[in-house]
């Protein structure tokens, strides 16, 4: 009788799952795995957002390995003990896991190989997470790329992504296994956590369903419907994809299958630009693969000594969505009160506070970890490096977002804003994205009284512009 382990991360799903696919197939028994050990993933361990995504999400998990024979086994501890000490329990001779690419995770990844091979145990790295491996793609110089275009190209020139593996029928658990335990015992619960459950179904049933409903009902209006924030106009998967719930292959696939249904040989539009985004995010864990250091520090070296400025009170207005830009404030709402905010606000709110109020773009970084139920390593710099002018592909330093004009070409009728900054509804399209240009008599009717309830502006966004535009001039003669 042979017995394999399956150690599960950011891979909480059956369909496409390599590990698990390869344990089943070679093993009597298997037994899935997740070991909570926040201490080892350095600085960048779960926030609260994704803690109460992850206990949701380890709960349908278990249900469904549960109605397969199996039974997922939860624990807490060092990594690499707790497998061993589950080894012996079950008498597993194998241990199956899918690679990560984040720093701290893949030192310690190879921390536990080493320990479970020095224990007697095989070790199997399975490649899951990406569409195509990021060692395989290398400029014709030899290089990493740095630039998204030539990138993509190349990836979309690389091998087809693997078609998708079945879920296992069964997953047979070693017999005499421990009882399950429920997930929410392990995992800490904290008070700032958005409440997930009242916007989101974390697991691979729910990945389904929000892909399903993509393709079926956004996908043709994706290419236009993506930047508007107030409809709902993009997939939101990230959560899903952040923790593994669908792989990005039975993405991809499903959008190669709308080619055959137009009849033509090509992607339509708005299923080309989501393949166009899930290439960004196979290159922001390209650039995390080959620049490791990148997580904390910038790409471009020379930024290394931007001169930052320190304000611990405006960083809080930003935090909290007080800053008195209502398009900044309602982006920062909707993160605080679902765990998710749209990728045109992401820009905006991450420009105001790298280039309006010129704070380090990496507490904005770690700000987000705390509070998205989709953070991921990788995406997450690329984004804030993007904006803040100092990573891959990076905004012009010119490019620096008007939050008044954002609004008003994008949420032209200020939807978006009424849903997560009440204290602005009474006011009209026109007047909602700048409340302070307001006759007192319009705020008044509106029930609008600036600096008590909702804030004056924290700064003048003129004036910010040009001195922000004057201290990136600068960085332009740094040497690299
Ligand atoms: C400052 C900043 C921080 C960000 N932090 C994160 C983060 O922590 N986690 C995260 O998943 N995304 C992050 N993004 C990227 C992007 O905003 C989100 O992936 C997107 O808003 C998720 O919504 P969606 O699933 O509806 O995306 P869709 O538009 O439906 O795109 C489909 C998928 O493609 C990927 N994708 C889309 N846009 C990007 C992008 N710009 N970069 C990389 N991948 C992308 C995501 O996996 C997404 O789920 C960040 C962007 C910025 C500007």
């Amino acid at each position: 009788m042979t017995t394999a382990l399956v150690w599960l991360r950011n891979d909480l799903r059956l369909a496409d799952n390599p590990a698990l696919f390869a344990a089943v197939s070679e093993s009597d028994a298997v037994a899935p795995v997740f070991i909570w050990a926040p201490g080892e993933s350095g600085l960048w361990s779960p926030g609260p957002a994704t803690r109460a995504w992850l206990a949701l999400s380890l709960k349908a998990l278990a249900r469904s390995i549960d109605s397969r024979g199996g039974r997922l086994l939860i624990a807490a501890g060092q990594t690499g003990i707790t497998l061993l000490a589950l080894a012996a329990e079950t008498g597993a001779t194998t241990v199956h896991w899918n690679q990560r690419y984040e720093p701290a995770l893949t030192e310690l990844d190879s921390r536990v190989r080493d320990h479970l091979e020095a224990a007697g145990l095989r070790v199997v790295i399975h490649s899951d997470s990406l569409l195509r491996e990021p060692s395989t793609l290398l400029s014709t110089s030899g290089r990493p790329y740095r630039v998204f275009t030539p990138f993509m190209n190349a990836s979309e020139r690389g091998s087809t992504p693997a078609f998708p593996l079945p879920a296992p029928g069964r997953i047979p658990a070693p017999i005499g296994l421990r009882e399950a335990i429920d997930p929410a015992s392990v995992l800490p619960t904290s008070g700032d956590a958005p409440d997930i459950a009242a916007h989101w179904t974390p697991g691979e049933a729910g990945a389904t369903a929000r892909a399903d409903r993509f393709f079926s009902d956004l996908a043709d209006v994706y290419a236009h419907d993506r930047d508007w924030p107030g409809i709902e106009g993009t997939s939101k998967l990230s959560p899903h994809l952040a923790f593994g719930e669908i792989s990005p292959r039975t993405l991809w696939h499903r959008a190669q299958e709308q080619v055959h249904h137009n009849g033509s040989h090509r992607l339509p539009e708005g299923t080309a630009a989501f393949v166009r985004q899930l290439q960004w995010r196979e290159f922001a864990y390209h650039l995390v693969h080959h620049f490791p250091e990148t997580t904390e520090r910038p790409l471009r070296r020379r930024f290394e000594i931007f001169p930052w400025s320190r304000d611990p009170v405006a960083f809080e207005a930003w935090e909290h969505g007080m800053t008195g830009f209502p398009m900044v404030d309602a982006g920062m709402r909707e993160m605080l009160a679902t765990g998710w905010m749209h990728n045109r606000v992401r820009m905006l709110v991450a420009s105001f506070l790298t280039k309006d109020l010129l704070l380090p773009w990496l507490d904005g970084a770690r700000s987000f970890w705390e509070h998205l139920a989709d953070a991921d390593l990788p995406n997450n710099t690329l984004g804030w490096q993007w904006v803040a002018g100092c990573g891959a592909d990076a905004a012009p330093y010119f490019r620096v977002f008007n939050p008044v004009a954002q609004g008003e070409k994008f949420d032209p009728d200020g939807r978006y804003v009424k849903r997560w900054v009440p204290e602005l509804e009474g006011l009209s399209p026109e007047g909602i994205h700048r409340p302070w240009a307001a006759p007192s008599n319009v705020l008044a009717s509106a029930g609008v009284v600036l600096g008590a309830r909702y804030p004056q502006p924290i700064v003048d966004h003129a004036a910010a512009r040009l001195r922000a535009l004057a201290i990136y001039g600068s960085m332009r003669d740094v040497v690299e």
